[in-house]
């Protein structure tokens, strides 16, 4: 926790559960991404956190925006970005917001299908585009499965046709999913993009931008990660590699790489119970859960590291569930949590690394629950 978020807790003391950003957090990791990684633009993934004042802090450092929908392209307009500096890069999308962002100037479009690229030549007509390619996402925490990109030879015919099509064959994207620790998956993904740029060349098709995805760590519970000069090493030995002289403009689109480790969760304790009278295992139950913004909890992928005031004296073994009524709602029972037996409800605890993929997940009102406050400091 920085001393900012510190000195907020301390003086303002919001009623939780809430969220609290720290902005100079979201300036450093963007600072760190492009000082590893200068051949590389970044594209930040507004889903992570799409509030306005980190679009607004990235947009004063020159970043550009990775936009899901046509509302995350126009709070990315709100911000300040420039529509030349927004790609559209959902491969799912609906008719009516391709031409909303065409109409406000987005002229870099994803896809990975004929159909989308069908509605692509005729609602954002001769942008350019780049089509997805499937990838492994082993090693990563949040995979994102088989449901995006697809297989080689498909990207191939299909960036002949974008041309036809009269859209301008731009590049070729991946994700190797997120929270991904294996710098290696990069690789195999590059060597696989690079076969469909050469194929393409042989065809009379340059590219010229290859899109490098998210996927890059943050500091979780227990993670042992590699430094971020690793994931860039290995990226920039492999372009060369597979690219040689025909080096490719390079794009990432990193989310929770920036917005993660800048933000932190207050959250109550509402009550401390156990099941038996001889249990060694207490529930501790929070004033979030997986309804109120922990969605990344399911199946304990994403371990939020907990702050307590009693940290460093004698823990015990819990297990620990939101408030809601819904069987679902435990955020750890498998993986072994432990934490201060002085801890009593009423007590505040804090939830770290938990700027990206948050407050954007709380739903409206399950149970009666508001979704949490926030503040961008
Ligand atoms: C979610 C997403 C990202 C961001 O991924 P992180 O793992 O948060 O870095 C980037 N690009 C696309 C296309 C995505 O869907």
């Amino acid at each position: 926790m920085t001393p900012k978020i510190q000195r907020f807790l301390e003086q303002r003391r919001p009623e939780s559960p809430f969220l609290v950003v720290d902005l100079d957090v979201v300036t450093e990791n963007y600072v760190k991404l492009r000082r590893a990684l200068p051949r590389a633009e970044v594209y930040y993934a507004v889903k992570a956190n799409p509030a306005l004042p980190v679009l607004e802090t990235l947009v004063g450092l020159g970043s550009h925006f990775d936009a899901a929908s046509a509302w995350e392209v126009d709070q990315s307009l709100e911000a300040g970005g420039d529509p030349a500096r927004i790609s559209f890069g959902n491969t799912i999308k609906k008719r009516r917001d391709i031409a909303h962002a065409y109409e406000k100037g987005v002229r870099l479009y994803a896809f990975d299908s004929i159909e989308e690229l069908h509605k692509l030549s005729e609602e954002a007509p001769g942008s350019r585009v780049y089509c997805r390619i499937l990838t492994t996402s082993e090693g990563a925490r949040w995979p994102l499965s088989r449901k995006f990109g697809c297989e080689l030879e498909m990207a191939c015919d299909l960036m002949k046709q974008a041309a036809d099509l009269k859209l301008d064959p731009h590049g070729i994207s991946f994700h190797v999913g997120s929270q991904q620790t294996d710098p290696a998956v990069w690789d195999i993904a590059m060597g696989r993009a690079a076969m469909v740029f050469s194929d393409l060349r042989d065809a009379g098709i340059e590219l010229r931008m290859l899109n490098l995805g998210g996927g890059f760590p943050a500091r979780y519970r227990g993670d042992d990660l590699p430094p971020i000069e690793s994931f860039a090493d290995t990226i920039m030995q492999s372009a060369t590699r597979y690219f040689g002289n025909h080096m490719p403009e390079m794009i990432i689109e990193p989310g929770r790489s920036i917005a993660a480790e800048a933000g932190v969760i207050g959250t109550e304790i509402v009550l401390i119970s156990k099941k038996n009278y001889d249990d060694d295992v207490r529930w501790v139950y929070f004033d979030v859960g997986k309804f109120g913004g922990l969605a990344e909890t399911m199946d304990e992928a994403i371990r939020y590291p907990v702050a307590t005031p009693y940290d460093g004296s004698d823990e015990g073994p819990v297990i620990i569930a939101g408030p809601t009524c819904d069987g679902a709602d435990i955020l750890y029972e498998k993986n072994p949590y432990t934490l201060p037996l002085k801890l009593k409800t009423g007590d505040r605890v804090e939830l770290l690394s938990a700027g990206a993929y948050t407050s954007v997940y709380a739903s409206q009102r399950f149970n009666g629950f508001a979704p949490m406050a926030e503040f961008y400091i």
